[in-house]
């Protein structure tokens, strides 16, 4: 523990007894409270005080009293004398103040923001620990954290640069890894499909993939009119309009089938793009799903329906006929065959798969990692590439339009990647510095 110094004009020597009675130790020129960790000057009827107030009353006698004291000033002199250092010397705001701005990053949120998260925090503070003796102290730690705009930018810049600094090693360290590439690398289509995106259930609301969202959109729209037809033909009826069709059972049966039949590409294509996924994960669900068409078709040739979740309960009413549904199951069957035939003779699986393959099978067991590695290392990109796209859509808006390019690209850092930034690391620098 630091001894105290002489005498000055303001700090008054610290008195040993403060440390007994009331658990109170001396860093820089300021009396630490061990049991709450806040801070008052170096004065007798100041540390006082603040022990009758906040603690005091905590404990039901002095033997009580005197137990945890003893131990709250034993507990803080087992902490690292470095992490001493950070709690009494804003660390902890500082940490915090990282996670705020990190947190104003992922979500895309203005950096303004800030300012009301702790205008928010406080609120809730006042209520949330009223039963905690160190309420005060908690409330005066969220108002100590900076929050200002020009704040935000700055952790998140040095976030980003953090971000990609590991970013960087990882790839030094890395024996073989693929590049993320996609075609469509033209922004301004995102727009259009953007409000369709906010009508639409925030089920999907992490997909705005811009080449598949009218198709994905199409999906949902024509579950929910199917969900609704009956609903739909009472208010057209009240209306006086007439939309034969509805009335139509063979178009019924039509509009069913493709509800059902759809859902079941949704659901293939949400697998198929899930970050993280190999090529090879992609291949299985791809093979599983050209299998399972040919159950599709079986069950459609049997009316049994089991797949086709709307057919099955219109068809418990009546007799229906499955003779144009079951080739357009054919044709689908013939569609994604085709495709997966294509893909086997593509280059991507001649050389990245077939070739690796033989490799495999010639080299030595012992030589394998690296070409194993070759293998796993390539994923779907498409998902990749869309998800940064419809990031960047968030992170450019209108809001951040005064913003510099720079700034949305360390947005877009901390927003699509999985490296986490070293945040405790961070601060601690920024405590080396003596500013924030
Ligand atoms: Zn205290």
């Amino acid at each position: 523990m630091t001894e105290p110094p002489a005498k000055k004009n303001k700090a008054r020597a610290f008195q040993p007894s403060w440390t007994e009675d009331y658990g109170f130790v001396y860093v820089k020129d300021r009396a630490v409270c061990t049991l709450c960790y806040d801070n008052v000057v170096c004065r007798t009827s100041s540390i006082k005080r603040h022990f009758e107030t906040k603690h005091d009353k905590t404990y039901k006698d002095p033997a009580e009293r005197a137990e945890a004291v003893k131990r709250a000033v034993a507990r803080y002199g087992k902490q690292s004398s470095s992490l001493k250092v950070f709690v009494n010397s804003q660390g902890h705001v500082t940490e915090a103040s990282y996670n705020l701005a990190s947190c104003i990053a992922k979500h895309g949120k203005p950096f303004t923001d800030g300012e009301y998260v702790k205008e928010a925090f406080l609120s809730c503070a006042e209520t949330l620990f009223d039963d905690l003796p160190n309420k005060d102290t908690i409330k005066t730690r969220i108002k100590d954290m900076p929050t200002s705009a020009r704040t935000v930018q700055r952790r998140i810049d040095e976030m980003a640069v953090d971000v990609r600094a590991q970013q960087t090693k990882g790839l030094t360290d890395a024996s073989v890894f693929s590049l993320a590439l996609d075609e469509s690398v033209d922004v301004n289509d995102i727009p259009p499909f953007r409000s369709l995106l906010e009508e639409m259930d925030s089920e999907y609301a992490d997909l705005p993939l811009h080449s598949a969202v009218r198709w994905l959109s199409c999906g949902k729209v024509l579950e929910r009119f199917v969900s609704c037809i009956d609903a739909i033909k009472v208010f057209l009826a009240e209306k006086g309009q007439q939309y034969p069709q509805l009335e139509d059972e063979k178009w019924i049966v039509k509009l069913f089938f493709l509800a059902d039949i759809t859902g079941h590409l949704n659901e293939l294509n949400l697998r198929l793009q899930g970050a993280g996924q190999t090529v090879m994960d992609m291949f299985e669900t791809w093979t599983a799903f050209v299998a399972k068409l040919a159950v599709f078709s079986g069950d459609i040739a049997s009316s049994t329906f089991r797949y086709f979740r709307h057919l099955r309960e219109w068809s418990s009413q009546r007799n229906i006929s499955t003779a144009e549904i079951a080739e357009y199951m054919r044709e689908l069957e013939t569609e994604f065959t085709n495709r997966f035939v294509d893909f086997k003779s593509s280059p991507l699986w001649v050389t990245k798969f077939a070739e690796l393959r033989k490799q495999l099978e010639s080299t030595p067991v012992q030589q394998h990692g690296s070409i194993a590695l070759a293998l796993l290392s390539v994923f779907g990109s498409t998902y990749l590439c869309e998800q940064v796209f419809s990031h960047m859509k968030s992170v450019l808006s209108p809001i951040r339009s005064r913003l510099t390019t720079d700034n949305s690209e360390s947005c877009l850092q901390l927003k699509v990647t999985n490296y986490k930034p070293q945040i405790r690391k961070l601060s601690k620098e920024k405590q080396g510095q003596g500013s924030h």
